[in-house]
């Protein structure tokens, strides 16, 4: 953890994004005067705020919403409502101040760019460095992420996976920004190139009091990595709170039925993957009542209530006064 991470859990650290009541809702097929016949609720009411110089790890299964999560940030897509706020470090472009690490640096890097060139491309994108200067930026960047320099016109199946990675690391670096959403950002590779990524994210946090947003099935990765730790769980973030106390202390039945999954503390959970038994229910037509009572073993009727009369957090934070942590369940059950 950087100290500017250590300093935001005291509340000390500024918040760099705020996200309000977010909703991204896709329109899915077209009647014939061309309204949307369904609706896919992707977002359905995120409240977030992200501080300065914190990992903050996203978990959640499959379709619960984390890619819409990473897009919106990015800027690809607006929100149907609600209100994202860059609070911190106003006056930059977004565009230079978010990037982003996929999964997948096979397909995510340019295949006929050399190097240099997928390395500055954001660069090139917002012109916002002399083309003269690109090569040298490039070689900058590149030896900081452990890529050799004289490897610049190189393409990129010329390298390694976790090798690519590191290209895609030194892209997302190239425009200096200030928030990184690292979008699985290991899966893709072996086990041995896994942790020499993760150090080598670590380590670039530390030097450049850099924010990350690290979505990942894989609780091991969000336990070495995160500070603070959100549980999505259909559109919405059913668990928010530090690291240690969501993953060693779940609250919401949710969070608890994922770490089920993954063997206990101590064990060695390398490959462990956040799954749990039974499908996502579909996000078209969303369940009234809390999102999750159907596949909630605590259920009880009180929780078929209209979402508006459940409490829509419930305080869990341990610790008394201004060293009260910030840990809230989005479960009612918390609160009888
Ligand atoms: P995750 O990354 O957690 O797997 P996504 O954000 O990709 O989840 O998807 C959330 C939900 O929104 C899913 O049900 C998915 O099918 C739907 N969705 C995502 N992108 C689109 C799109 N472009 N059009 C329609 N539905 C989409
Ligand atoms: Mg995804």
């Amino acid at each position: 953890m950087t100290s500017a991470a250590l300093a935001s859990l005291n509340g000390k650290s500024p918040t760099i994004l705020g996200l309000q009541d977010v909703r991204v809702h896709y329109p899915m097929g077209k009647d014939w005067l061309g309204r949307p016949k369904a609706l896919a609720h992707a977002l359905n009411g995120i409240d977030l705020q992200v501080r300065a110089g914190e990992t903050l790890g996203v978990v959640g299964e499959s379709g619960c919403g984390k890619s819409t999560l990473a897009q919106l940030l990015m800027g690809l897509i607006k929100p149907t409502s609600g209100t994202l706020d860059w609070i911190y470090n106003n006056a930059r472009e977004r565009s230079s101040n978010v990037q982003i690490v996929f999964q997948d640096p096979q397909s995510s890097l340019d295949p006929r760019l050399p190097v240099w060139k997928v390395i500055t491309e954001p660069l090139f994108v917002q012109r916002s460095a002399p083309r003269r200067d690109m090569r040298e930026i490039a070689a900058r960047v590149a030896s900081q992420v452990g890529i050799r320099t004289e490897y610049m016109e190189r393409f990129p199946h010329q390298f390694s996976g976790g090798q690519r990675q590191r290209i895609a690391i030194a892209r997302a670096l190239s425009c200096d920004p200030d928030i990184i959403v690292l979008d699985e950002p290991t899966s893709a590779l072996d086990i041995s190139v896994q942790a020499q990524i993760l150090n080598l994210l670590a380590e670039l946090q530390r030097s450049r009091n850099l924010t990350y947003i690290l979505i990942s099935h894989n609780v091991s990765v969000v336990r070495h990595m995160a500070d603070r730790v959100a549980v999505m769980y259909l559109g919405q973030i059913v668990e928010l709170g530090s690291a240690s106390e969501v993953l060693e202390r779940p609250r919401h039945p949710y969070t608890q039925l994922l770490l089920e999954a993954v063997p206990r503390l101590g064990v060695a959970v390398d490959d462990a993957q956040v799954s749990a038994p039974t499908e996502l229910p579909g996000n078209r037509n969303l369940p009234t009542g809390c999102f999750f009572r159907d596949r909630c073993p605590k259920a009880t009727a009180g929780c078929e209530k209209p979402q508006a009369l459940l409490p829509a957090r419930v305080d869990v934070g341990v610790g008394v006064g201004a060293a009260r942590s910030a840990e809230w369940v989005r479960c009612h059950l918390q609160s009888v």
